[in-house]
């Protein structure tokens, strides 16, 4: 006890110490996967657990494959990984809260412990931004706000690193317990209503994990990169077998989810020369949401008499359908799909729907971005934004 002080040296918060922090996570992610598959199994549809198991798993994958070299570049990568691997809403709402906190943190070798708090805060705000949720919605945002301000407030009153992290964690975890008290209003849980009071909620569970990998992290060992290559190759694999395989066997259509019953979504139309082409890639977006309601989707595959081509008057019609006058991203497979997309937009006046815009992504991984993205109900930017990840989601 009395040599504490001059034998633990103070915590840095390194490259090394981020990467403690998410290897961290990963773990106590798979250790409570049951009870946060649990927790969501009851006023969601039980798939939380899973979905972070996966999403973290493929994060620690991407990590060792591409070793980024500062804090910033390795949470900007994590956060993209996130959202382009974990398939339910969480996935895009954990991812941008990482990338924004990554990207605020910048080339800042060893941020203090205020910086790191501001930069989570920037973090938090880019998850509220796009998922709606204030404090009191019954969400993750419920653990991670208090989170944060404990950690800033201590940060910046001096106190040392490892107690102000004992504070987050202590705020976040009773923000998530307090969730039980709260009726939800965002997310899969609002569909409850009242009867959604009195269970805790999933995400804000799995925030209060995160919270304690950070406190973790700082006394932690860190497991050499690429050490446990099957679960995590194997859990990348099923973020999309998985998925695909529910849609297959979900194939019935009285079993499939109703389109466009909720209205004031970002409207998403993807164009490809080929028809069969536009229409595989929808089919395998849809299945990839898993039980997330879908936005409005159209294709323009293909010319009007079932060639390959691109064709201004069936980019027109799909725009047009899946307007719901907050916005139309559109995804082009390449070459004149984007000048004939571009040739409309620059008409004036257009005959696009106002706030009709590019994506600019590859196809299949924007694709997969933008739908998840607009399910959840992100406006056009961080739609826009959402295919902007997809891009720099590395394959080498
Ligand atoms: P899904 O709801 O698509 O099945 P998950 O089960 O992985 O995705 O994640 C559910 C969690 O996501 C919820 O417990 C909640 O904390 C969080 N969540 C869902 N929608 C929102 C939102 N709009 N804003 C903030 N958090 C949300
Ligand atoms: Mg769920």
């Amino acid at each position: 006890m009395t040599t504490t002080s001059t034998t633990t040296p103070a915590p840095v918060l390194d490259t090394a110490y981020f990467r403690r922090w998410l290897a961290e996570t990963d773990r106590l992610v798979r250790r409570d996967s049951a009870r946060l598959t649990e927790l969501d199994a009851v006023i969601g549809d039980g798939d939380h657990g899973a979905n972070l198991v996966r999403g973290f798993g493929a994060v620690g994958a991407a990590v060792a494959e591409a070793r980024p070299e500062t804090p910033g570049e390795l949470l900007t990568l994590a956060g993209s990984t996130l959202t382009n691997t974990v398939g339910g809403a969480s996935g895009p709402l954990f991812g941008t809260a990482l990338r924004r906190t990554g990207k605020v943190l910048g080339a800042t070798a060893v941020p203090t412990g205020a910086e790191l708090a501001d930069a989570l805060g920037a973090g938090l705000k880019s998850v509220q931004k796009l998922g709606g949720a204030e404090v009191g919605d019954a969400t993750l945002v419920d653990a991670l706000a208090p989170g944060i301000a404990a950690l800033s407030d201590a940060a910046g009153a001096g106190r040392p690193l490892r107690e102000a992290l004992d504070e987050a964690c202590r705020a976040a975890r009773a923000g998530a317990d307090g969730t039980a008290a709260l009726q939800a209003r965002k997310g899969r849980a609002s569909y409850l209503g009242e009867r959604s009071v009195g269970h805790q909620d999933a995400g804000a569970n799995s925030v209060a994990l995160l919270m304690e990998a950070l406190r973790t992290a700082v006394d932690a060992t860190e497991v050499p990169a690429g050490a446990e290559p099957g679960p995590v190759a194997e859990s990348v694999a099923e973020a999309v077998a998985q998925p695909v395989a529910e849609a297959v066997a979900a194939s019935d259509p009285g079993t499939e989810p109703a389109r466009g019953t909720r209205t004031g979504r970002v409207g998403v139309v993807l164009v490809s020369h080929s028809a069969k082409v536009a229409a595989s890639v929808a089919e395998l977006s849809g299945a990839l949401l898993g039980s997330v309601d879908p936005a409005p989707l159209a294709v323009a595959g293909g010319t009007p008499d079932g060639g390959i081509g691109t064709s201004a008057d069936l980019i027109l019609a799909a725009a047009r359908e899946v307007d719901e006058g907050h916005g139309v991203a559109v995804l082009c497979d390449m070459g004149s799909a984007v000048l004939t997309l571009k040739s409309l937009l620059a008409e004036s006046p257009s005959p696009l729907p106002a706030d009709t815009r590019i994506v600019d992504a590859p196809f299949l991984e924007g694709a997969m971005a933008i739908t998840l993205t607009a399910a959840i109900g992100g406006d056009l930017d961080s739609v826009l934004a959402a295919a902007e990840d997809a891009r720099q989601y590395r394959k080498r």
